[in-house]
């Protein structure tokens, strides 16, 4: 069954529709320094070529908003310009062709330089995102519901600001220090208003922490029909986000973006080195550019092996020394350790008559 989204306003990121019907997008955050530009580009490019659909960059002063030529020229992406404490980096942000402007409640929040930044935007005709982290509150919260309601309250209230201007093209993020307190924030958020949500939970810590709370995080509130784009944070390569992005959408079914390998944790039944071969099988799988989206089962022995390896579009389950290869449900062929990967990729490719 398709998850129901929660409807929400369409808002666009240069050309990237965001919200309604339009697909859960995958925004990514570069992380090298502005002034190292040829790295920049090239972490740029990685990230396009991972899945990312729009990037977003800390604009810290005025001097950084020009890349954004560059970056658009070269790298062909919808960006948005990350901006806190100086309205005018904003301003210059916008001058410069940033295709949305991310700013914070906490720390731009004098009405008249609101009221320049929105002047702005309108007359380029992008939107703004309203971003609160915890980490911007400047006091400790009792717990994670307290953090929750103080981040919807000050969103709420800036929001009040954008739409008496008369400015609706408004995508929204509450990004709590924790799991719980950004489902909360967002849950409540998404009760009240329907603007696009970005989610992502900040400050996750290095991979396998942060894959863990980004997976909870995203993975329910995507699961309850909240979120229409989605940035991982991860203290790892910014590669790694992206990523990982692509497989919450995939686990959850709502995007599909190539092959998915099912295989086992393995056992004390497991008479074939199965770590080994499925490693193999995914760097060749990654090599051989199949995009398609399959989903290919490696099982380690009989007991599940075979269901598993029916119930994917292809698979092999392992015995002591042979694996048997199932293709929509039924054996198309017997094959040996040593062979399994080349047979299962041909498969895969190519599918057995
Ligand atoms: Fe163990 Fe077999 Fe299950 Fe794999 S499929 S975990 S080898 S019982």
């Amino acid at each position: 069954m398709k998850i129901q989204r929660l409807k929400t306003k369409v808002v666009k990121i240069g050309e990237l529709k965001l919200g309604g019907n339009n697909p859960v997008r995958i925004k990514a955050m570069l992380k090298t320094s502005t002034r190292d530009v040829k790295n920049l580009l090239k972490e740029a490019r990685q990230l396009k070529e991972e899945g990312a659909e729009a990037i977003r960059l800390a604009v810290r002063e005025e001097k950084d908003a020009p890349l954004v030529k560059l970056l658009k020229k070269e790298v062909g992406l919808p960006f948005v310009a990350d901006v806190h404490f100086n309205y005018r980096c904003a301003l210059s942000a916008i001058a410069e062709g940033f295709d949305a402007v991310r700013l914070n409640p906490l720390n731009i929040y004098k009405k008249d330089q609101v009221k320049e930044v929105v002047r702005e935007a309108k007359a380029r005709g992008i939107s703004l995102r309203v971003g609160v982290n915890s980490g911007g509150f400047k006091r400790k919260f009792k717990h994670s519901q307290e953090l929750a309601r103080a981040m919807v309250e000050s969103l709420a209230g800036y929001i009040k600001i954008l739409e008496a201007l008369k400015f609706f093209d408004i995508m929204v993020s509450l990004k709590g220090r924790d799991v719980m307190s950004t489902i909360w924030a967002n849950r409540l958020f998404a009760q009240k208003f329907n603007y696009p949500l970005h989610l992502g939970v900040t400050a996750t810590g290095s991979f396998l922490e942060g894959t863990v709370k980004s997976s909870i995080g995203l993975g329910v509130l995507l699961q309850d029909g909240i979120g229409d784009i989605i940035r991982v944070s991860l203290t790892a390569p910014s590669f790694w986000e992206v990523r990982l992005a692509k497989e919450i959408l995939q686990a959850l079914k709502i995007r599909q973006f190539g092959p998915q390998i099912i295989s086992c944790p393995t056992c004390s039944r497991c008479e074939v080195n199965l770590i080994d071969i499925v490693d193999k099988f995914k760097k060749r799988l990654q090599a051989s550019n199949f995009k398609e989206p399959r989903e290919i089962a490696l099982m380690g022995c009989v007991v599940n092996g075979p269901g598993e390896a029916m119930q994917a579009d292809i698979g092999a389950a392992f015995g002591k020394t042979k694996a048997v290869i199932f293709q929509d449900g039924k054996i198309v062929k017997q094959t040996t350790q040593d062979k399994v990967i080349e047979d299962l990729l041909k498969g895969v490719k190519y599918g057995y008559k």
